[in-house]
């Protein structure tokens, strides 16, 4: 039973998945950590009582991950470096014969968008390989997308309108960071909003809708503020009743207020521009002056909460449901090093590749999570430190 992984990417949710498939040793029998630098593999591997083997590996270069991919054999390669190698593994995945799992969708490196038709296009390639791709398994999306076909499964004859939710209450003392990686995280807040209604895609200018959220567990009132996610486009697609799907996040006045004055001083471009006779991309060169998202686990207090509100009908009768979770960063640094914003990535990660590799979720062809039957994940959340919560509203 106990099988060999390839996880890919030595950041904030790279070692959150390395420690929570070290925790899981009846199914991750064999762990192997590679990225670009290997002395962060190696770095994480030392938090590890049980031993991690590590490896470079520049994940862009097809070539270079088969070579890999074939000499080391893994059952699985778990793809948490960035939405850019999410292509050049899946290729190199076909290639060597080995199953794939991400946590974000593909992203073309000059253009700030993100949709699944890149990776959609490969569902014919794996199925005729025999082979398993399952997209977006972090927290949203990824959890948010099971949240919901728990939901149309357990509560609803039909679901009508969604709003995923993701706050962040907690509080890392810089005047400002990123909890992920701050060029990905930049990217997305300062994209138009995207929302669905109707049967249409409407767009927003960016960060102009807004309201007032009062969460669960003590959080309280925070603003919400409408942004395009992923995981709106493929759940759309896999629930046809849906009439509105909206995405909201949380930001505080500080962070919006540091973020308008670095757009307006163009530090958030990410076409290159010429300094001193070299060419930069500006969102790069920020990148690295910004703290390291994977530094801020030891000073980061306070709890995040995300979850889905869902409308439908059930027995005729309208009725609005919620789902959620809560977890606290202090307590997430305190098992794996981690704020709680890699944690709640990396453990959907780890359970997606564990459903994967158990048989729980088997299929050939690349797959959204919605698609498999959710009460086994929903589950393993459970067990495994994302506990989760429902309420009817
Ligand atoms: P980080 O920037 O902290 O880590 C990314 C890692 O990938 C780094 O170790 C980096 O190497 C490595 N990497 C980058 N390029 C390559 C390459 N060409 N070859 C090999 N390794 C490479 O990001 P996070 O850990 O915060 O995020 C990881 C992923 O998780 C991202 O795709 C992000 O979008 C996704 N995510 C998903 C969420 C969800 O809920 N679904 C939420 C948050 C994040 P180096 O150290 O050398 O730079």
């Amino acid at each position: 039973m106990s099988q060999k992984v390839l996880i890919i990417g030595a950041g904030g949710v790279g070692g959150v998945v390395t420690h929570k498939c070290a925790q899981v040793p009846e199914v991750f029998g064999d762990i192997l950590l590679a990225s670009r630098t290997e002395a962060k593999c190696k770095a994480i591997a030392a938090q590890i009582e049980r031993p991690i083997r590590t490896a470079r590996i520049d994940a862009d270069n097809v070539e270079e991950t088969t070579a890999l991919l074939r000499r080391e054999k893994p059952d699985l390669v778990i793809n948490v470096a960035l939405p850019y190698q999410d292509l050049p593994l899946m290729d190199a995945c076909l290639a060597a014969g080995i199953d794939y799992l991400d946590t974000a969708n593909y992203e073309p490196p000059d253009t700030a968008k993100f949709e699944y038709k890149w990776q959609w296009v490969y569902h014919d390639r794996f199925k005729e390989a025999g082979l398993m791709a399952l997209l977006g398994s972090g927290f949203d999306p990824g959890v948010t997308n099971v949240f919901t076909a728990y939901a149309a499964k357990h509560h609803f004859d039909e679901i009508h309108e969604l709003d995923i939710i993701d706050c962040n209450a907690g509080d890392h003392g810089h005047p400002f960071a990123t909890n992920f990686n701050p060029e990905i995280n930049i990217r997305e807040v300062t994209a138009r909003g995207r929302f669905y209604e109707a049967g249409e895609w409407k767009s927003t200018d960016p960060l102009s809708v807004s309201k007032t959220y009062d969460f669960p567990d003590g959080i309280g009132p925070k603003k919400i503020y409408l942004l395009y996610h992923e995981e709106l486009e493929s759940l759309v697609k896999f629930f046809p009743t849906l009439k509105r799907a909206r995405f909201w996040m949380t930001f505080s006045d500080n962070y919006l207020k540091h973020l308008e004055v670095l757009q307006n001083v163009g530090m958030t471009r990410i076409d290159p521009v010429e300094f001193e006779g070299k060419e930069i991309v500006p969102i790069q060169f920020l990148k690295a002056l910004l703290p390291d998202p994977a530094s801020l686990g030891p000073r980061t207090k306070g709890k995040t909460c995300i979850g889905c509100v869902v409308k439908g009908v059930k027995d005729g009768k309208e009725r609005t449901y919620y789902v959620y979770n809560i977890c606290d960063h202090e307590a997430c640094y305190r098992e794996v090093k981690s704020q709680a914003i890699s944690y709640t990535t990396g453990v959907p990660a780890m359970i997606g590749a564990k459903m994967m590799l158990t048989g729980k979720w088997r299929g050939e062809g690349v797959f959204n999570m919605e698609q498999f039957d959710p009460d086994p994940f929903m589950e393993a959340l459970n067990q495994h430190g994302l506990p989760w919560q429902e309420t009817f509203l």
